[in-house]
């Protein structure tokens, strides 16, 4: 693929990696000499970008000691305190935005765009809000305490964002962390291990081990007072059987099948933008992902005219241009699994609309039309720039497919009727709905799913409770003595 004039510059980056490789972990604000180490690549071109440690279970160990000496100090201090650094945090998160933005587009793929307006803003905009959490826990949760040490799990679709879910609430809650991102995408948890340092957190208060699911195993395993784990459903099953009995808080945010409702009076133009927004974004690599459109029979035809339209007017390219829509899918094995359940949906009689593959990790974006609720493609969650689309004839009928999946995560409804509209996003059995939007996030809204999609929320009050022990100590005055 070439690359265009409007390609964004990476030396700057590549003079990091360059200067830094190979990197070792993370772990009581130092970072340790790099052990045997993976390659992390550049899923677009196929070039390693660096060589990164696996993690072994005596690193962990190691980090999970380094978090526990700093735990109490970190506790001790007052939350204006600790605020203080969240937001430092934040502020080197925006100025090294530009960084932060290029070496997450390098590692993971995904278009430039994404990374400079979205992943990496809310970063920053995480660590300002928990910062907030963190100066106010005294008044508005006062005797709730700190769990601990933390362990925490993140997937490679949204690498520093999902980062900045995990450690921001943590730290603000008087906990320090532990956290390995995933192997595909360390590389801006250890650019963040830098801003760590930059602005003086305490060592130990947050430790980062990169390496594979055997060193998230380890983690598991680990002494640590609570897992956070975002990823497949899979592993979560995995991880709650290993920490069943064990007594240690769990929160699992996992996969989702998330449907996507345009009614008869929906403006269509606005859907079928929201459709892009939805499937189409991060090449559809994105848990709540609006993979199931349901679109009312009699709009269906117009619909999907739009749609096609819509579809061909993206363009497939190379990550770092700033007029590319769809990057490179993270790596060939995500790309294999993703063509596989296409294949599984078309052999079951779907048809495959676009969604053609290209050399190295491109798939064009897609939509898989005629298919039955049962097919694979209706109930897999495909991970990939790939929708199906169906038809309703009634509000009971959408919510009955609708509601047709082992997953709970998210919803997307699309009416003029706000009567409509609110009615059935109470009927979609998920987390998270969105009216006349999709993929809309923000720090103070809790998001997280139901059955198969896993237990617990990130964001606002709710997952701030997900860091804290509630208060069980009552102070009791002493009867007068008379
Ligand atoms: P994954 O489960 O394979 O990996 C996630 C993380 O877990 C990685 O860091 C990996 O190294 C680690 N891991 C793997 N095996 C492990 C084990 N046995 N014990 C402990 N850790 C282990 O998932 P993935 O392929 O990286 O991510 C895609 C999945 O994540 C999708 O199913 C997607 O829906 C889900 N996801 C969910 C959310 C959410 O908030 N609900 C957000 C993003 C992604």
């Amino acid at each position: 693929m070439e690359y265009g004039p409007s390609v964004e510059d990476s030396s700057a980056v590549r003079e990091w990696l360059a200067k830094n490789g190979p990197f070792g972990h993370f772990i009581g604000g130092k970072f340790t000499e790099p052990g045997a180490t993976f390659a992390t690549r550049d899923p677009s071109t196929g070039e390693d970008l660096a060589q990164l440690s696996q993690g072994s279970a005596d690193d962990v160990a190691d980090a999970v000691k380094a978090a526990r000496k700093a735990q109490r100090g970190w506790a001790k201090l007052s939350g204006s305190e600790r605020a203080r650094y969240l937001y430092a945090i934040a502020r080197h998160v925006q100025k090294r935005e530009r960084f932060l933005s290029v070496l997450e587009t390098l590692d993971n793929g995904k278009p430039i765009r994404e990374s400079r307006d979205a992943d990496i803003p809310l970063v920053a905009r995480h660590f300002y809000h928990h910062a907030g959490w963190a100066e106010l826990l005294e008044t508005k949760l006062p005797g709730y305490t700190p769990l601990g040490v933390c362990g925490q799990i993140i997937p490679w679709n949204f690498p520093l964002l999902m980062l900045a879910w995990k450690i921001a609430p943590g730290l603000a809650a008087g906990n320090t962390v532990v956290l390995k991102p995933a192997e595909y995408t360390s590389l801006t948890a250890l650019a963040f291990a830098e801003i760590c340092q930059e602005v003086g957190l305490p060592a130990g208060v947050v430790n980062i081990v990169t390496g594979d699911g055997d060193t998230g195993a380890a983690l598991v395993s680990a002494d640590v007072d609570k897992i956070a784990f975002t990823g497949s459903t899979e592993v979560g099953r995995k991880i709650a059987e290993t920490l069943a009995g064990t007594g240690r808080k769990l929160t699992l945010e996992l996969g989702g099948k998330s449907p996507f409702i345009v009614m008869d009076d929906a403006d269509l133009d606005a859907a079928v933008d929201g459709v892009a927004d939805s499937i189409w974004f991060n090449q559809g690599q994105v848990c709540c992902a609006g993979s199931r459109i349901l679109v009312a029979e009699s709009v269906a035809d117009r619909f999907e005219r739009l749609l096609q339209t819509r579809m061909n007017r993206l363009r497939v390219g190379p990550p770092l241009d700033k007029s590319t829509d769809i990057g490179a899918i993270v790596d060939p094995v995500q790309k294999d699994r993703i063509m596989s359940i296409c294949r599984a949906a078309t052999d079951d009689g779907a048809e495959l609309i676009g969604g053609h593959p290209a050399s190295g990790c491109f798939i064009a974006p897609g939509y898989l039309r005629n298919i039955q609720p049962a097919n694979p493609g209706m109930q897999q969650e495909i991970f990939g720039p790939i929708a199906t689309l169906s038809t309703f004839r009634t509000a009971d009928e959408a919510i009955e497919l609708a509601n047709n999946t082992r997953y709970g995560l998210a919803g997307s409804v699309w009416s003029e009727s706000a009567t409509v509209a609110t009615d059935l996003a109470a009927r979609i059995k998920a987390g998270v709905i969105w009216i006349n939007s999709a993929n809309m996030f923000d720090a103070a809204a809790p998001f997280g799913g139901y059955r198969e999609s896993g237990f617990g929320r990130e964001g606002g009050r709710v997952g701030m409770l997900e860091y804290l022990a509630e208060p069980t100590v009552k102070a009791v005055k002493e009867p007068a003595v008379t």
